[in-house]
């Protein structure tokens, strides 16, 4: 982890980013059950781009925070756009620091698994697989986000809990280098 903390002035409201990239929202359900303490965040940050306020583009962040890992060349885009606006850029939860669960695929070449996907299924024989060119191109690898871009912070887990974000964002926002305590470190 990085020595420095966040440079932030406790004067004015925090800007924070959360984006799900390959990952199945399951840490940004963990974030929201921080519960009771959604309120104290709130009264320290306004959110940017996320899930939770739907907007579709990042402007200049103080934090971002990224679940999941690097799959196709939407996530590539978005990514880069994160570490382009976000002075402090977390990677949340094992997908976004090793590729977790969706890579998985990864000893398979992408082009069967589409086949698997779209022509070989009951009733798929015929189906072709989807090229749409506004459809995100697949990468043939799952990558961590740290393969793409410079990673400040990674905050461990799948999910990591509620308690753990809640630790480890409160030591963000008070200037502090992140620690989150040892049996806060779960994967179930
Ligand atoms: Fe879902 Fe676990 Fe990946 Fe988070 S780390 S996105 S909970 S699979």
């Amino acid at each position: 982890q990085r020595k420095e903390a966040c440079p932030v002035s406790p004067s004015r409201k925090l800007r924070v980013a959360t984006v799900s990239l390959a990952g199945c929202f399951g840490c940004h359900m963990s974030l929201l059950d921080i519960d009771e303490h959604v309120f104290a965040l709130l009264d320290k940050v306004e959110l940017d781009r996320s899930p939770l306020t739907d907007l579709k583009t990042c402007g200049p962040c103080d934090i971002g925070l990224v679940e999941g890992g690097v799959c196709n060349s939407e996530n590539v885009h978005v990514l880069r756009e994160f570490r382009a606006q976000c002075k402090t850029l977390v990677a949340m939860g094992a997908c976004a620091i090793n590729g977790g669960l969706p890579a998985q695929r990864n000893h398979l070449d992408v082009g069967q698994c589409l086949s698997a996907v779209f022509q070989s299924r009951p009733g798929m024989d015929t189906a072709e697989v989807p090229d749409d060119p506004e459809l995100p191109l697949p990468l043939d690898k799952v990558h961590p986000i740290h393969e793409v871009v410079r990673v400040d912070y990674f905050l461990p887990g799948c999910p990591p809990s509620g308690e753990a974000i809640w630790q480890f964002i409160s030591d963000l926002l008070a200037g502090r280098t992140p620690r989150v305590s040892y049996p806060l470190l779960h994967f179930d």
